[in-house]
């Protein structure tokens, strides 16, 4: 294509162009003398015979300062002998060394070289020269040694705090966790509690999670109740979040800015506080439970009052409609008349008493945590259960959602069902008495079953336990008023749940419930009694 210079000699086949040999040889000498790296030739004993321009920046020596001596004039005497030995082995051995020496610069200031020697071998594969290379790497070193001190440094910071830290990836991968948190993983029994944690607040917080996370800002004191069952009490913690933003440090992100977020979460144990609040609460919900009961049981008596005299009016009723069929004479007509006060007497006194009957309050609705006000009615029955040697088997799911409920009417509902399996296992000849309570949720719905050992319901009672009026129990006291399964119905009935017998249950009975956690509750504008 263009015109060869006479200068340049034709190109090889492979299109390289081949310079003169002495030529070739000034273009190398120049390259190394321009090298940014301070280069030596010295003899087979280190004596130097050549440095380039760069070795004089970085040792500080001239040529003609360099030239005549020997490379141990760089040498510091805090490089142990050992490493300038294996040096020695290692070229000697015409292999290749790379390391790194503490030299000393002409001005007496210490730095740290990174080095590499190379053989030279001659035709007969004898070592005639060694090549030396290196860089002046203390301030590299420096900021190393900063930057590994200031991971130290953090580390060291973070492991002191009192509380379980984490910090997190976008994928939600642990990057840097602290003693504590190593701790509540090995309490709560999980590999990787941040991510329990992570869904947990993340369902919750909903949009809000990722509000924030786009902001960069954070939240703090989301509670967050974590149920191991068994014998173990639960846990709370209090969880503190803020995103933040780091650019990487790949060499990929080099012409592309990229940044990564991370979240530090810290846990805090705030389970005694809460336990505290706890014993607080149940001692005021005992005393709550007990006025309540009492008015239940009035309501109940009045209902049941009510449903046995409404049998003998209606009786009253019916016996003058027949009479009055019949034709009326003078002393049919004396009885009708008393018949009617009777009955009149008779109405009143139900009118009289539906008014005396106490209305159940209606509380509000609040997000209800059904772990905790299971574990709460245990907690209330504890010794009524320890009296009658019943075995309870705690088995809530770790984490249940909330359900939209009346919290009060809930625990009631609760705490019947649970009193009506102390009472059939205290039948006598019941001998293995065992509570089994369990909670557990899927996509829509939360389940929770309460299963005992005790006689159990025959199957063609299964729907009929739920009348009211209807008991399996004749104590001949009177005590059984048969309102508390209807009574649990109706609750379940106005969150939108179901209750069942579990027919498949053989070694006792086991009461079935769920409520979808979606629920649109269903209030009733006045309470309804049982009556
Ligand atoms: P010694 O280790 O006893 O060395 C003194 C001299 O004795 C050596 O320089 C060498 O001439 C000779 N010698 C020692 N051991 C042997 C051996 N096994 N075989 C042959 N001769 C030997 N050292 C540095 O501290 N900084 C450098 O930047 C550096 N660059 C080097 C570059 C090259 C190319 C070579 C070959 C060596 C280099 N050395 C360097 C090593 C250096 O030669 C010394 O070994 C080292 O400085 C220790 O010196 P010293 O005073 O403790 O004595």
């Amino acid at each position: 294509m263009s015109k060869q210079s006479s200068n340049n000699p034709p190109p090889e086949p492979s299109g390289k162009p081949v310079l003169a040999d002495n030529r070739m040889l000034a273009l190398f000498a120049e390259t190394v003398e321009q090298a940014p790296v301070a280069i030596s030739i010295t003899d087979d004993k280190a004596n130097i015979l050549y440095v380039n321009q760069a070795f004089t920046r970085v040792t500080g020596y001239a040529p003609e300062e360099s030239i005549g001596r020997n490379e141990s004039m760089l040498s510091d005497k805090n490089t142990p002998k050992a490493v300038y030995d294996e040096l020695w082995n290692r070229i000697k051995s015409q292999q290749i060394w790379q390391g790194y020496l503490l030299n000393r610069h002409k001005d007496g200031r210490r730095y740290l070289a990174d080095l590499t020697i190379a053989p030279i071998l001659n035709d007969r594969h004898e070592t005639t020269h060694y090549i030396g290379m290196h860089r002046d790497i203390t301030e590299m070193y420096r900021l190393e040694q900063r930057v590994n001190q200031q991971k130290v440094l953090i580390e060291t910071v973070v492991d002191s705090i009192p509380v379980a830290t984490v910090l997190l990836d976008e994928s939600d991968r642990v990057v840097l966790d602290n003693k504590m948190y190593k701790t509540l993983s090995s309490d709560l029994g999980l590999s990787d509690p941040a991510r329990t944690f992570i869904d947990i607040l993340r369902e919750d917080m909903a949009e809000e999670w990722e509000r924030m996370k786009k902001k960069k800002s954070g939240f703090h004191n989301r509670e967050v109740r974590f149920d191991r069952g068994g014998h173990h009490a639960p846990r709370w913690y209090a969880c503190a979040g803020s995103w933040f933003c780091q650019e990487d440090d790949r060499v990929e992100a080099f012409f592309h800015e990229n940044s990564h977020t991370y979240l530090l979460l810290t846990l805090t144990d705030i389970t005694q506080q809460k336990k505290h609040a706890e014993e607080i609460r149940i001692n005021a919900l005992k005393a709550l439970m007990a006025e309540e009961e009492k008015t239940q049981r009035l309501r109940e008596t009045l209902s049941g009052a009510i449903h046995h005299i409404q049998g003998p009016i209606n009786l009253l009723k019916a016996a003058k409609t027949m009479l009055t069929r019949r034709g009326l004479d003078d002393r049919n007509i004396a009885l009708v008349d008393i018949l009617d006060q009777i009955r009149s007497a008779g109405e009143q006194s139900v009118a009289h008493m539906k008014r005396c009957i106490p209305e159940s309050n209606t509380s509000a609705m609040t997000p209800v945590n059904l772990n905790q006000l299971l574990h709460e009615t245990i907690v209330l029955l504890t010794e009524r259960l320890l009296a009658s040697g019943i075995v309870v088997e705690w088995k809530p799911t770790p984490v249940l959602p909330a359900l939209m409920g009346q919290e009060s009417h809930l625990r009631t509902m609760f705490k019947q069902i649970i009193e009506n399996a102390i009472e059939a296992m205290n039948q006598s000849g019941i001998v293995t008495r065992e509570l089994r309570i369990s909670t557990w949720s899927d996509k829509h719905l939360l389940h929770v079953s309460i299963e005992d050992t005790g006689p159990g319901i025959p199957d063609e009672l299964r729907i009929k336990v739920f009348e009211p009026f209807f008991s399996t129990k004749n104590d001949g006291h009177g005590g059984h008023s048969g309102t508390g399964l209807t009574m649990a119905q109706e609750v379940i009935n106005q969150h939108l749940g179901l209750i069942r017998i579990d027919p498949s249950y053989r070694d006792g009975c086991r009461v079935r419930i769920q409520f979808n956690i979606h629920n649109m509750m269903f209030v009733p504008e006045k309470a309804s009694d049982h009556g």
